[in-house]
C-alpha cells in the first residue's frame, strides 16, 4: 500500500522557524524527519502564511483555510495528487517526531485495515495520525458541521462526531504522560523552551515509548515561563463571601485601592517580554467592576495580541454602558468572563455571598448578550450549596450557559474544611501553580502562589525585581516538589492538581 506524509503547518507560529541553540528549528527538524520516510512530503499551509525559507522543491505545498473544512479539503487534495492509499499526518512544528513509532503505527494500520490510527498517552507532538483514503470523504462531510474551536486534535475531533463509522486503531503508551500535559510543539515561547530543554534527550531512532519515559523522569524541565498571571488591580470587594480568605486580610467592604494604569501597563509590558503569550487574570481577589479605569485596563491588555484576559467577577457593580464599551474594544473576543454565582437560590445567595442577587442576574443577561459563549457561571462546591448544585447545573445548562463547578479551597487550612468530596489524585505530583502561574498583588508583591497571598513566602516585587528573577525565586519551591519534599502548607493544600492555563 502506498502512502505519503503530510506536514500540517496550520498551527505554525514564528516559533516553528526560530533557531534552537544548535541552529536547527522545529520546522527544519520536522521536515528532515518527514523526508526520512522516503515518501512524498506535502505541507499544508495557511493561505496567508509565507513559504518557509529554503523549503526544498520536492515538498509540495497545499494551501488551506484555517477551518475544519479547509483542513479536510487539503487532505483530500493530497490524496488526489499523490494517488496514495493512506496519509501519515505530523505537525510541522514538532521537533521530536518518532519515526520508529510512526512505522509501528503504519504497520498496524495496514495489518488491521484501519480507517484511522491514533496514539494515546504519549507526549503530544511525537506520534502521528494515519488516515485512509476511504475515510477521507467521510471526514470532509463531518467537517461541515464542525463548529468547535480548532485544536491540534482536529482530525480526531471531527471523527469523534461519528466515531462508530470508522475502524480505529489505537496505540497506547505504557508510560502515560497525559497528566503532565507535555506539548512538544514549538508554537509559543513556553513550549519552545521546553522543546529546547529536552533536545539532548531525543534521537531520531528513539521510539515514543522511551521518550515518554524520559519525560516522566525529567518532568522538572516542563517548567519554562508562566502561562497565567493573576493581577490584583483592585483591593476591595462589594461582597464578603463566606468561603473567601480575602476578608481575613482586609475589610473588603470598605477598602478601596486601585492599581494605577501606568503600573498595570508596565506589568503587562514585562509579561509580554518574559512570557510572550499569556492569560491575564483580573483581579485576583478584588472586584474588577470597582476599578474606575476598567475599560482602559482591558484595552491595554488586549492591545497585545498574544494576551487574553480572564475576568473573575461577582457580576455585581457593573454598569451596562461600561460592559458595552468593553465589548466594543478590539480583541474583546479574547476576554473570558467567570461569574461567581454559587447558587440560584436568592436566600442562600445572601447567606453565602451577600447583597446583589437580582443585579447579578441582570448582569449575567447583559454579559451573555455581549460576550456569548465566553461567559461562564461558576459555583464553588460547598456543604451549604451541595443540595442545590444539581439543579443549578441543570437549569443553567438548559438556558445554554457554560457552567463551572469549582472545588472548595480552604487556602491551606486557613479556612474551615467545607470540602464536599476530595478528588485529589491517589499519588501526589508537583503543583501546577508554581509551574505555570504567577500572582501579583496590588503593591507588586508576588507570593509563591495564590494560596499564600496572605502569609507568604513571597518571591519578590514586580516593581523592583524582574519577572525573570521572581520566577527563578519560585523555582526552589518547584524543586522541592520535584523531590517530594513539600512545605507543610502544601501538604495542607488540595489545589496542586487544579490546572488553569
Ligand atoms: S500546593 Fe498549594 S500551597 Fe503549595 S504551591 Fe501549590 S498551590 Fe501553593
Amino acid at each position: 500500500m502506498n502512502y505519503c506524509i503530510i506536514l500540517n503547518a496550520l498551527f505554525n507560529t514564528e516559533y516553528a522557524y526560530r533557531a534552537f541553540f544548535d541552529g536547527s528549528s522545529a520546522f527544519s527538524r520536522a521536515l528532515a524527519l518527514a523526508r526520512n520516510f522516503g515518501k512524498d512530503v506535502y505541507m499544508v499551509l495557511r493561505r496567508d502564511a509565507e513559504l518557509p525559507e529554503g523549503l526544498p522543491g520536492d515538498v509540495r505545498v497545499v494551501r488551506a483555510d484555517f477551518s475544519a473544512c479547509g483542513f479536510a479539503d487539503a487532505v483530500l487534495e493530497v490524496f488526489s495528487d499523490a494517488g496514495c492509499d493512506f496519509v501519515v499526518l505530523m505537525f510541522a512544528d514538532s521537533p521530536f517526531f518518532s519515526s520508529k513509532t510512526a512505522q509501528e503505527m503504519i504497520d498496524q494500520h495496514v495489518e488491521f485495515f484501519a480507517d484511522y490510527s491514533v496514539a494515546e498517552g504519549y507526549p503530544a507532538g511525537i506520534v502521528p495520525e494515519v488516515l485512509s483514503l476511504r475515510a477521507a470523504s467521510a471526514v470532509r462531510k463531518l467537517a461541515e458541521d464542525f463548529t468547535e474551536e480548532l485544536r491540534r486534535s482536529l482530525l480526531f475531533d471531527i471523527i469523534k462526531k461519528d466515531i462508530n463509522s470508522f475502524d480505529i486503531e489505537t496505540l497506547v503508551s505504557e508510560h502515560d504522560v497525559r497528566l503532565l500535559r507535555p506539548s512538544f510543539f514549538a508554537d509559543c515561547k513556553r513550549n519552545f523552551l521546553v522543546c529546547q530543554a529536552f533536545m539532548g534527550f531525543f534521537s531520531p531512532d528513539m521510539d515514543a515509548e522511551r521518550f515518554a519515559a524520559v519525560v516522566l523522569k525529567n518532568m522538572g524541565l516542563l517548567r519554562s515561563v508562566p502561562a497565567y498571571y493573576q493581577i490584583e488591580v483592585v483591593r476591595g470587594c462589594l461582597q464578603s463571601c463566606s468561603y473567601c480568605p480575602y476578608p481575613k486580610f482586609i475589610d473588603v467592604l470598605s477598602t478601596r485601592e486601585f492599581m494605577p494604569i501606568e503600573r498595570f501597563s508596565s506589568i503587562i509590558e514585562e509579561i509580554v517580554s518574559f512570557s510572550s503569550d499569556a492569560v491575564i487574570g483580573l483581579s485576583a481577589f478584588g472586584e474588577l467592576s470597582l476599578h474606575p479605569d476598567v475599560v482602559k485596563l482591558l484595552e491595554i491588555a488586549l492591545s497585545h495580541k498574544e494576551l487574553s484576559v480572564l475576568v473573575e467577577t461577582s457580576g455585581y457593580g457593573w454598569d451596562v454602558s461600561v460592559l458595552e464599551k468593553i465589548s466594543s474594544l478590539d480583541g474583546s473576543d479574547r476576554i473570558k468572563w467567570i461569574v461567581s454565582l454559587d447558587t440560584l437560590n436568592e436566600n442562600l445567595y445572601s447567606v453565602i455571598r451577600g447583597d446583589g442577587f437580582s443585579d447579578v442576574m441582570a448582569c449575567i443577561d447583559v454579559l451573555k448578550r455581549l460576550f456569548g459563549d465566553n461567559v461562564f457561571l461558576q459555583a464553588v462546591r460547598l456543604r451549604e450549596t451541595e443540595d442545590y448544585l444539581e439543579s443549578f447545573y441543570r437549569t443553567l445548562k438548559e438556558k445554554q450557559y457554560n457552567v463551572i463547578i469549582q472545588q472548595y479551597d480552604s487556602f491551606c487550612a486557613m479556612l474551615p474544611d467545607k470540602m464536599v468530596v476530595d478528588i485529589s489524585p491517589v499519588r501526589r505530583f508537583p503543583c501546577w501553580h508554581i509551574s505555570r502561574d504567577m500572582v501579583v498583588m496590588i503593591d507588586g508583591t508576588v507570593p509563591v502562589c495564590k494560596e499564600r497571598f496572605l502569609t507568604g513566602p513571597y518571591a519578590g516585587n514586580v516593581f523592583s525585581d524582574s519577572l525573570e528573577n521572581i520566577w527563578k525565586n519560585i523555582e526552589k519551591y518547584w524543586d522541592m516538589h520535584l523531590s517530594e519534599n513539600y512545605p507543610d502548607y502544601c501538604l495542607n493544600c488540595k489545589e496542586y492538581f487544579t490546572f488553569n492555563f
